[in-house]
């Protein structure tokens, strides 16, 4: 509870930990500040790209299910570079009602990023801070079951998990299926099948991932990644209300490949074990034309062998130059020390 002896706690602490108040481990119904009584503060962040059709009432829906829980709402949008007229409505919102505020990026950075700024850029004046899809597939009522369970204080991190992939085609769901397979085996940080962009944390978790550095976030392994005492909380995820989805395919797999490379550095080791093996082979291959030779003498070999050989280890070789490749322009990228975003205008 918010007393003398936790300010000056948050006094002396002096680092970025003490920005965000700490007063809530449990977000118990009501928080005292000065002997009154006083809601929780949850703050929501929204990124969209594009969401003309389904912002407005989205968010209207939110600030209204929100107070009508008996929580103090604050609506936080992050606009990605509409180009739709997304951004008039977000303008519009936030002039209607000072709960409500926005940044707007300068261009499209992408969803991740988007999600980063929104958690960096949203202030400090919040118990709890959440963020979720602004197409209407998150909905207002699942954001209050997974506040309902961060109410549990040995909870810093609840997390919506899809219990439905019907809103996928097929091709996407065997997609996403390899992929979280491929991620958890490649990296160390734990991801759950069926983590969405859906979820409500305490401000010990904010502060974590305020602390990351990372030029490309990807924040379904970053959330993983700083660990924390976690509760999944199986949610219906709806179709979306209108517009459509930014996620293509060959983003999907642009997204999918940034993520394992982010997380594991497997890509980059396998190919030592690959060259040991392909050398141990033309080892074998080399002791076997020499026996061949000497028990039946100069053997004439056709092209294809030769060929082939000269195609497979070629092609490999091009392949580990390019996956050193992408690691190096990571690196690259990293020493240009470019900012993540940039924001053309604020609320
Ligand atoms: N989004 C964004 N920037 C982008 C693409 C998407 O902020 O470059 C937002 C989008 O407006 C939506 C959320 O991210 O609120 C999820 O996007 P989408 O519905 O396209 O993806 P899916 O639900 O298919 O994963
Ligand atoms: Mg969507």
């Amino acid at each position: 509870m918010h007393d003398a002896r936790d300010s000056d706690i948050k006094a002396k602490r002096g680092n970025s930990d003490s920005r965000v108040s700490r007063d809530v481990g449990s977000l118990p119904v009501n928080r005292v500040e000065k002997g009154h009584q006083t809601a929780i503060r949850l703050t929501i962040i929204l990124p969209f790209h594009n969401e003309a059709e389904n912002i407005e009432s989205l968010v209207l829906s939110i600030v209204r299910e929100v107070a009508s829980s008996g929580l103090s709402p604050r609506v936080f949008l992050v606009d990605d570079g509409s180009t739709d007229g997304s951004l008039s409505i977000a303008r519009a919102l936030a002039l209607s009602d000072e709960r409500i505020s926005f940044i707007s990026f300068s261009r499209n950075f992408g969803k991740e990023v988007a999600l980063m700024a929104g958690i960096l850029e949203c202030g400090d004046d919040f118990d709890a801070l959440a963020y979720m899809d602004s197409d209407g597939q998150h909905t207002a009522q699942d954001l209050l079951r997974l506040v309902e369970a961060a109410r549990d204080p040995d909870v810093d991190l609840v997390c919506g998990v899809r219990s439905n992939r019907d809103y996928q085609t097929h091709r996407q769901q065997r997609m996403t299926r390899l992929f979280y397979r491929l991620f958890r085996s490649l990296s160390d940080a734990p991801i759950d099948e069926g983590a969405g962009d859906f979820n409500v944390m305490k401000p010990s978790v904010v502060n974590a991932l305020r602390r990351l550095r990372e030029d490309h976030p990807f924040m379904k392994g970053l959330v993983g990644w700083v660990g924390f005492r976690k509760k999944l909380v199986p949610i219906d995820i709806q179709r979306r209300e209108g517009g459509v989805a930014k996620s293509s395919t060959p983003k999907m797999l642009r997204l999918a490949f940034g993520a394992i490379l982010s997380f594991s550095s497997w890509p980059l080791r396998a190919w030592s074990a690959i060259g040991m093996g392909s050398a141990a082979i033309a080892v074998l291959y080399l002791v076997i034309v020499i026996v061949q030779t000497a028990v039946f003498g100069r053997e004439v070999p056709g092209y294809a062998t030769t060929v082939v050989l000269l195609l497979g280890i070629g092609g490999l070789q091009l392949l580990s130059i390019g996956i050193v490749g992408e690691y190096v322009a990571r690196i690259y990228d990293a020493s240009k020390g470019r900012p993540r975003y940039l924001i053309a205008e604020r609320s």
